[in-house]
């Protein structure tokens, strides 16, 4: 997953893809990955989820999955957030 997240930005789908995961377990592993980089010097960079109906941006969001739905306009197409590896 490392080396995956430091080739490119990705989101949980893309991750769910590349390690034949489900997509819905794609947040623990990112959530194990966050604690064991503590440790090190890189770090996970979100780029949060954004609805596609109003724009609304999903910015103090602390878990890593997708949103179902907007709170503002209550759409449900929702761009997923998008994951980086950052010195
Ligand atoms: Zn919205």
């Amino acid at each position: 997953m490392l080396e995956h997240l430091r080739e490119g930005p990705l989101t949980s789908r893309d991750l769910s893809g590349l390690l034949g995961i489900r997509e819905k377990d794609v947040s623990a592993h990112l959530e194990h990955l966050v604690r064991s980089l503590k440790r090190s010097d890189e770090r996970l960079h979100v780029e949060p989820a954004e609805c596609l109906g109003c724009g609304y941006v999903f910015a103090d969001r602390k878990r890593l999955t997708r949103p179902s739905a907007c709170p503002k306009c209550r759409a449900q197409r929702i761009e997923a957030p998008i994951f980086s590896l950052r010195p």
